[in-house]
């Protein structure tokens, strides 16, 4: 090779130090990498020689070219691997090794619109970013579903909209694992809205990023792969497995593939894919950690993952920060912490929430080193000799069980909710409330043991029409909104811990002096509740007045 070439190309003193110092900062900034799902933990060195080759997947995979300095073999394989992972049937299914999740999900929807022109896709409010780019540069028409509070799509919306529609066939754009917060759409229920309504040309695919790398390994996954009925699937692989080049990998029906291949004499193979040229080393770094860390690793790596979630979810919630996961999920979602930690510690954020993603690489430490963080910026101490019970409980919150109440700001709405609650006795097991005078609404948002026996008695007894649940024109989407506008700010801010007891009617109490004190409370949330006691988060234009009237009650202001 003519390497003399080469061989006068030096970096100047300068650029040496500029890397120098990229270095550094990387090695610092690698240990606060808690928000995004990759794994920092892998090592390719063995594979650095490969690096001296302009290496090439151009083209399918599965077919001999006339580029040979490839790594297809090794790429098949990885394939195969990932068809065993998600109950692919063997011979009948195609794929390639991608740049990422989102040429997966690009590949799996063009697919899908080849298959079915005039389909019309539906995806959840909670489906990644990515979907909605993809769509308009397939120039696909598509309805955005409602999602459920914890992240799932709402099939009685999507049962509605499919019925709207059945004209046209579906392509339903299901997430396995959302971004936010780890939730996974039930394949199930979407293939029984399909029988129910006697759709029999309709397509799924399958946003798998980071679920496709955890299901395989846990217990009782809920149904999400080839068995449960998807057409093609979509796997980042640099998220569980890890690797420094992003990359992924796409499979499909090979029936369907082989409808929309086109052969190209230039390259001398099919031209299946949606990249030309791709990466040629990262489907060696994928063979490599299959043959390394193995099944059998990930097998050991996600259950540990997990654990490490629920240390996180145990340390977050002896600081109050309405921290929970889904059982099948290492996103762990908690309320937002201030920008400076959620910039230093690389934290997503999405409204009110949080999330952090126990991968690989992250220990009790790193979460330790965050919560004293979180503390350091907020310091809330630990609410003395209570057993804590989260409001919002470690498995998703039901969110059918949600009320969610809609009123104008200067109708006293949350003393009129208690107090109605309070004279049937009934208990409110989660509560957060704001009112904003200038936007003149108040929104409520309460769980409550019986919520049909609740329904009727607030229908009975407020004035205010628009319960969730009823027909309702301000979605519970819309109040989360106003909530984490609201709510987040003022309870983050400037809120006074204080405990009640834990009765029907305490609250109402609380409230009722309140007026008689004229104390307006801009928003109230319920933090805690166990051993006969609950603590509230409230938030005033008048904290002094309001400190004055529940001096013996007041934890922590
Ligand atoms: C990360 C992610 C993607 C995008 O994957 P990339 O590999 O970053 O392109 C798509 N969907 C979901 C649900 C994701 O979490």
């Amino acid at each position: 090779m003519r390497s003399q070439w080469l061989s006068a190309c030096e970096l100047s003193e300068n650029d040496l130090q500029r890397l120098e110092r990229f270095y550094e900062d990387i090695q610092s900034d690698v240990e606060q990498f808690l928000g995004y799902p990759c794994n920092a933990i892998f090592d390719y060195s063995p594979l650095f020689r490969f690096f001296q080759y302009p290496l090439n997947n151009v083209g399918d995979p599965y077919l001999s070219s006339n580029f040979r300095l490839n790594t297809h073999a090794f790429e098949c394989e990885v394939l195969e691997i990932f068809q065993t992972l998600t109950d692919a049937p063997k011979g009948s299914t195609w794929g390639y090794v991608t740049n990422g999740g989102t040429e997966g999900n690009h590949y799996g929807l063009f697919l899908a619109r080849e298959l079915l022109p005039e389909g019309l896709v539906y995806y959840s409010q909670d489906a990644h970013y990515s979907i909605d780019k993809i769509l308009r540069c397939l120039n696909l028409r598509s309805i955005m579903i409602r999602s459920y509070p914890d992240g799932r799509m709402d099939l009685d919306d999507l049962r509605e909209t499919l019925r709207i529609h059945r004209d046209l066939p579906p392509i339903v754009c299901a997430t396995v694992g959302t971004t936010m917060k780890g939730a996974v759409d039930d394949i199930a229920g979407i293939q029984a809205i399909f029988r129910d309504l006697a759709i029999h040309r309709h397509y799924i695919h399958a946003d798998a990023a980071l679920g496709g790398m955890l299901l395989p390994f846990v217990d009782n996954p809920p149904p999400w792969n080839f068995s449960a009925g998807i057409d093609s699937i979509a796997i980042s692989g640099h998220k569980m497995i890890g690797s420094p080049i992003p990359c992924g990998v796409v499979l499909a029906k090979k029936s369907n593939v082989d409808l929309i291949a086109q052969s190209v004499e230039y390259i001398g193979t099919l031209d299946t894919t949606l990249s030309g040229s791709r990466n040629a080393l990262t489907p060696l770094f994928l063979w490599y950690a299959f043959h390394t860390v193995g099944i059998e690793g990930f097998k050991r790596i996600i259950p540990a993952c997990l654990e490490v979630a629920d240390y996180a979810i145990a340390q977050l919630n002896q600081i109050h920060r309405n921290a929970w996961r889904y059982p099948h999920s290492n996103t762990v979602v908690f309320d937002r912490p201030l920008p400076e930690v959620t910039r230093r510690w690389q934290l997503a954020c999405q409204g009110k929430f949080s999330h952090l993603i126990a991968m690989p690489h992250v220990t009790p430490t790193h979460i330790d080193r965050l919560v004293a963080d979180i503390l350091a910026a907020e310091p809330i101490a630990p609410l003395p000799a209570m057993e804590i019970v989260p409001a919002c409980e470690i498995v998703p919150s039901i969110p059918e069980q949600d009320i969610t109440l809609v009123g104008t700001a200067n109708k006293n709405l949350l003393a009129e909710v208690s107090a109605a609650l309070a004279a049937e006795g009934l208990s409110i097991e989660a509560l957060a409330a704001a009112a904003a005078e200038s936007e003149g609404i108040e929104v409520v948002k309460l769980r409550v043991d019986d919520r049909e026996r609740a329904l009727q008695i607030l229908n009975q007894n407020l004035d205010i029409g628009r319960c969730y649940g009823q027909a309702s024109s301000f979605g519970d989407r819309e109040a989360d909104l106003v909530l984490s506008k609201l709510a987040y700010q003022s309870v983050s801010e400037d809120a006074l811990l204080v405990q009640l007891e834990d009765r029907p009617g305490a609250l109402a109490e609380l409230l009722k002096s309140c007026r008689g004190e004229a104390v307006t409370i801009r928003s109230i949330r319920l933090l805690w509740r166990g051993k006969g006691k609950g603590v509230v988060a409230i938030s005033t234009t008048s904290p002094a007045a309001l400190k004055t009237l529940l001096e013996d009650r007041i934890l922590l202001s």
